[in-house]
């Protein structure tokens, strides 16, 4: 079996599960049923063919998607989704895109989106230092949108919307790079959805593009091949050389979502334990530990807090480090404390963390 010194609780690139390490790893020397190794295995075999196919059928299941969407697995990351989206959808519009501006990576999305066409920022939480989500109420949406964009979980700060935003009129496109597969997600009301693998669904190098195909109908045609999703779409994904190698391990993470853990239902159940157990720890504290956020948009995935002090937060990140508690530190944008409890960390490495946090708490109060 594996063994290791360290449990992950990185913000990304995430834990991934053991049993899907343990396959990886005799992948890398050799995929069985080949008898090469993943790293060397052509784009163009029956083999990969057979790989997106099942990943694609994986997903659909999972998502209960229905045959009005295309799923893509492009490159570029997230980052590459923040000037593809607008780019296809807004350039030329007159009608502003709506944008949600709800942490760092939604903020990132944002002057992407403005160099395309006319964007309205219906919400944005600067100025509470996106501390908390808009409520219903606190956002005006119009009916005839572009589109609306929003982050379903912002992973930098721990905010994750607990439901699904805005009117069914405008298409809905939402960025789930942090949360996708974390839980069901009623994907069949957005009209696009894009997450990148490397926080909960796998290594880095590919990104989850989930397409309604009524959206295309306005997509623009002259953008450059690579950037057009039609092109994506007619070549399966396999327009140039893919990242065979990330792919393939999400298929394994899917494979293990599917069989070993049961769905995502059951998947979000877990999830759910593991979040109450260490936002519970925070709660009991008396304010040792501070919970950056507001209570009711608390994330499941990425648990935010400080300690009195940043030195008090210095020796806390050593402390952890030495107890094999890795990837603790904040964001470099805000610091603090960020432990992220993404699909393949475990409720013992919760556990493990919420004793360590208790003794440190009694340790420093001597
Ligand atoms: C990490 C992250 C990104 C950035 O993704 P890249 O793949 O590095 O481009 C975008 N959005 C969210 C919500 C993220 O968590």
């Amino acid at each position: 079996m594996l063994s290791r010194n360290s449990l992950n609780f990185s913000g990304g690139p995430g834990a991934l599960p053991e049993t899907v390490l343990a396959q990886v790893q005799q992948a890398i020397i050799e995929v069985p049923e080949v008898g090469l190794s993943v790293l060397g295995i052509s784009h163009r075999s029956d083999w990969f063919a057979s790989i997106v196919r099942e990943l694609e059928n994986n997903i659909r299941l999972l998502l209960n998607l229905g045959e009005n969407y295309h799923v893509l697995f492009l490159q570029g990351g997230a980052t590459q989704q923040f000037s593809m989206i607008p780019m296809t959808f807004l350039h030329g519009n007159t009608r502003p895109a709506e944008y949600l501006q709800t942490g760092y990576w939604s903020g990132k999305a944002l002057p992407q989106a403005q160099r395309e066409g006319p964007v309205k920022v219906v919400w944005s939480g600067e100025s509470s230092g996106f501390s908390r989500l808009p409520r219903n109420e606190e956002l005006n949406l119009s009916e005839d949108a572009a589109y609306l964009h929003y982050v379903s979980n912002e992973t930098v700060e721990g905010l994750q919307f607990h439901r699904v935003l805005g009117n069914d009129s405008a298409p809905r496109i939402c960025d789930m790079s942090s949360d996708l597969l974390s839980k069901p997600c009623e994907a069949e009301r957005f009209a696009l959805i894009y997450a990148h693998a490397q926080k909960n669904i796998g290594p880095a190098g590919v990104t989850l593009v989930i397409i309604r195909d009524s959206l295309l109908a306005n997509a623009r045609s002259d953008l450059p091949e690579f950037l057009n999703y039609r092109t994506q779409i007619n070549a399966h994904s396999n327009y140039n050389t893919p990242p065979v190698f990330a792919i393939y391990v999400v298929l394994l993470v899917t494979r293990w979502l599917i069989n070993d853990i049961g769905g995502l239902e059951q998947m979000d159940l877990l999830n759910r334990q593991k979040a109450e157990r260490l936002y519970a720890m925070l709660d009991s504290s008396q304010g040792f530990y501070q919970a950056r956020v507001e209570p009711h948009d608390r994330s499941l995935m990425n648990v935010c807090f400080n300690l009195p002090t940043p030195a008090i937060e210095r020796q806390f990140l050593e402390g952890a480090e030495a107890a094999g508690l890795s990837g603790l530190k904040g964001h470099r944008s805000i610091g603090g404390i960020r432990a992220s409890l993404y699909n393949a960390l475990t409720l013992e490495a919760v556990d493990r963390l919420v004793d360590f946090m208790f003794d440190f708490q009694q340790r420093s109060k001597q």
